[in-house]
């Protein structure tokens, strides 16, 4: 599972570094380099295209994974070339911006946006599959998590729109309940098709979210 992200307009990442010429830029080995939003060729790119404008990039990394502990160590690795930077572009998913920023005072800035947790299920095709809800109700569908699949996020069965397997929504994708339906079913499991959910508990998930792991 991966944090999927696409890159910024560049024009947006020009206005956010705006009065900041001096750049440092931090990529990822992990998931931006899998969706070629922030890995090493990007990172490149980006340099170039920053020093067009006129920006002094003070030095470049990739860290292996950025939202991990690593970063602080390449963060401390680079102090120099951090050091004569005025902020840091971060070409990583939020996860590693946050990180970085919680190591560094400089305006941190993140140069992809982070779009969803997915998996590849064919090269360069990537898809939601959790939205993080805090009541996980993949046992009772069969593994299909019909928030994410659903269009409307039903968790009670179809909506009226359903056709011929088709989602009303979208008549190219398959309808999240009809594949539930038909996974139940090879299991032996259609009963759960009549068991009712109850209403969401938004409390399940408060935010900040927090959870302490004793
Ligand atoms: S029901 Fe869907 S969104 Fe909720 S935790 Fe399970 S997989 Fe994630
Ligand atoms: S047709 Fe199926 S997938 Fe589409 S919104 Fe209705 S229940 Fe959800």
């Amino acid at each position: 599972m991966k944090s999927i992200t696409k890159q910024k307009p560049f024009e947006e990442t020009k206005g956010q570094l705006d009065g900041l010429d001096r750049v440092f830029i931090i990529g990822c080995g992990t998931c931006t380099t899998m969706t070629k939003t922030g890995g090493r060729d990007e990172v490149l790119a980006m340099k170039e295209k920053l020093q067009e404008l006129g920006k002094i990039v003070t030095g470049w990394t990739v860290i292996p994974t950025a939202c991990d502990e690593m970063t602080e160590v390449a963060v401390k690795e680079n102090n120099e070339a951090i050091g004569n930077s005025g902020c840091l572009l971060v070409m990583s998913c939020a996860l590693g911006v946050h990180k970085v920023s919680s190591y560094l005072d400089k305006p941190v800035i993140p140069g992809v946006d982070t779009l969803f947790i997915g998996l590849e299920d064919e090269p360069g095709n990537f898809h939601e599959v959790c939205a993080q809800c805090g009541q996980c109700v993949l046992g009772e569908t069969a593994g299909i998590c019909p928030i994410t699949a659903c269009h409307k996020g039903l968790v009670n069965g179809p909506c009226g729109g359903t056709n011929r397997g088709k989602c009303e929504v979208d008549k190219e994708k398959d309808c999240a309940w009809t594949l539930i339906y038909q996974r139940l079913n090879a299991q032996g499991r259609l009963e759960l098709m009549r068991k009712q959910q109850p209403p969401k508990n938004f409390q399940a998930a408060p935010r900040p979210r927090t959870v302490k792991i004793v």
